[in-house]
């Protein structure tokens, strides 16, 4: 397991800190009208290569959550959302969500549109996804025929989440909600897609958490459709056969691994702080994505 050195998360008056990721800060509200629900802080940090970077992209927090923020609204016909309010203490301003406490269900929910990552490598092994079987030919960036749910189980920090198949998650919420989550997640991913690629934008793939409130009603929690939980690629660049250029990270991973940055991948040693330019140029780009997709500045 990597080692990931996420910093302290900040204390905020009238919460408790309940678990930090790769990212993002969760928090129990404990005072005022929102006691007893979630504050979810989204940080500046960026990973690359299983590292927490440093420093992180000015704005990433805020701009992630604007994205969700908007993806709940349009997503809301389909599936209510965990978001109740975005009154947040004033540290964390713009860059955090009160929501919901759910009951989580214990599957990252991943629909996939393109061949790429953990399912293309499950495909060149086996010629299926998640016991989901494909065409031959396909490669690196491929379109699929149609969208596939190719379910995970959640793995401890660092880990990589592990592919399963549905009968597995069929054998860990049962049926009914495996059905249900399927549905969801396929329908969350089409008008997604369709959507990004009215922009230029391809969603390659993505991964939603639901959970249920008290009285069994299933929800979309977590963050949904941020360039975090989900591979944008730009459409103009698209080309099968080979790595898609990712819309937000590839700025950092080309310089990681250029010589300039005098790291390799398989370094024991954590990657060297990002150059002013490298932050920048990657701030942009997330900038880039929101404004793609939202049209707003
Ligand atoms: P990583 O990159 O390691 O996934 P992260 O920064 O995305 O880290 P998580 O570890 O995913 O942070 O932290 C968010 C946690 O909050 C997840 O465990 C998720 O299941 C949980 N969560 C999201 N929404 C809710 C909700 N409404 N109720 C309860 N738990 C929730
Ligand atoms: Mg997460």
């Amino acid at each position: 397991m990597p080692d990931l050195d996420i910093p302290e998360a900040p204390a905020l008056p009238g919460s408790t800190h309940l678990h930090s990721g790769k990212v993002r800060d969760l928090y129990r509200i404990d005072e005022g009208p929102h006691a007893g629900r979630l504050l979810m802080v989204a940080s500046d940090r960026v990973s690359a290569y299983d590292h927490i970077l440093s420093p992180g992209i000015p704005g990433k927090g805020a701009i992630l959550t604007a994205m969700s923020l908007w993806w709940f609204d349009e997503l809301a016909d389909l599936v209510p959302g965990h978001v109740v309010s975005t009154e947040v203490p004033e540290e964390v301003e713009g860059r955090a969500v009160v929501c919901e406490p759910l009951e989580m269900l214990p599957v990252e929910c991943v629909a996939r549109g393109y061949l790429t990552g953990s399912g293309l490598r499950e495909y060149d092994e086996t010629g299926a996804v998640c016991g989901i079987d494909l065409p031959s030919g396909l490669v690196d960036g491929s379109r699929l025929p149609e969208p596939i749910f190719t379910p995970a189980t959640k793995a401890e920090l660092g880990d990589h989440d592990e592919n399963v198949s549905f009968e597995a998650v069929v054998a860990t919420v049962g049926q009914e909600t495996a059905e249900e989550l399927r549905r969801l997640t396929l329908e969350v991913y089409a008008r997604a897609e369709r959507l990004a690629r009215e922009r230029g934008i391809i969603l390659a793939d993505t991964k939603l958490e639901f959970g249920r409130r008290p009285d069994g009603t299933i929800v979309l929690a977590d963050e949904v459709l941020t360039p975090d939980s989900s591979r944008f690629w730009s459409a103009e660049e698209w080309e099968p056969g080979r790595a898609q250029p990712s819309f937000d990270k590839d700025v950092i991973r080309n310089w990681l691994r250029s010589p300039e940055s005098g790291w390799s991948i398989t370094s024991p040693e954590p990657p060297p702080p990002l150059p002013a330019e490298v932050v920048e140029r990657t701030r942009s780009r997330y900038a880039e994505a929101f404004r793609l997709l939202t049209g707003a500045a």
